[in-house]
């Protein structure tokens, strides 16, 4: 198999096209053919050309920690858990994801999320029980790896300059349903960075890993 990898040596290098082949089982995930490719002492491109090591991150190598997320053949994913075995053709293409500046290869900087989430104070201060009762969507909303995919296909968010995506409405939600005195600021910084921009397209829902329902967060949060 053929792989195509998008690479930048670093974030003030100009990004490359460099070809390497694959001659594992297909079984593995991507991760795993990244993990191959980078295993010997020795890296050689497709061309037997000697090449440096292929920076990419993780942590679980088990969907749960998000750092994985890149673009495999045009689809944004986690690594981990995209099987070769489901991927069309002899040709695999594999790129950072668009929506954050790249540090080394397939490895972003995606601390605009936490810095944008502390900066609107949108955490929990302190534990109380939720005055909600729908349980099952907070603890599915908590799972939130924070792993950017959502903000990769939403065509709203640039660069979390004053639109900050799908995983800040749904953490609005989680935080003010715990901490009731901070809800009608979290509901100001809804609707200033999430609220009168998003346009319902959606496509988040589709893209999430673990699959939180980001529309029963922002139905929740209109009528807050
Ligand atoms: S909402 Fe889903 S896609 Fe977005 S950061 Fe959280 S886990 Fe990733």
């Amino acid at each position: 198999m053929k792989v195509k990898i998008l690479r930048r040596l670093s974030p003030v290098t100009e990004p490359y096209w460099e070809e390497f082949l694959y001659d594992g089982t297909m079984d593995n995930s991507v991760a795993g053919l990244l993990d191959y490719l980078n295993y010997n002492d020795d890296i050689v491109d497709i061309n037997g050309n000697k090449t440096t090591r292929i920076g990419w991150e993780c942590s679980c190598l088990q969907g749960m920690c998000g750092g994985c997320a890149m673009v495999v053949n045009d689809i944004p994913c986690l690594a981990c858990e995209t099987f070769l075995k489901d991927i069309k053709g002899d040709v695999i293409t594999i790129r950072p994801l668009r929506k954050f500046p790249v540090i080394h290869d397939l490895v972003v900087d995606r601390s605009v999320i936490h810095k944008n989430l502390t900066k609107s104070d949108i955490f929990i201060e302190e534990y109380r029980l939720s005055d909600e009762d729908d349980h099952a969507h907070q603890y599915s909303v908590a799972k939130c790896l924070k792993c950017g995919l959502c903000l990769e296909v939403c065509p709203n968010y640039v660069n979390g300059d004053s639109f900050f995506g799908a995983l800040y409405a749904n953490d609005c939600y989680l935080v003010s349903v715990r901490n009731r005195d901070k809800k009608k600021v979290i509901s100001r910084m809804y609707n200033e960075h999430f609220g009168k921009d998003c346009s319902k397209s959606l496509s988040c829902m589709d893209i999430c890993p673990v699959k939180i329902q980001t529309l029963t967060s922002i139905s929740k949060m209109n009528r807050q």
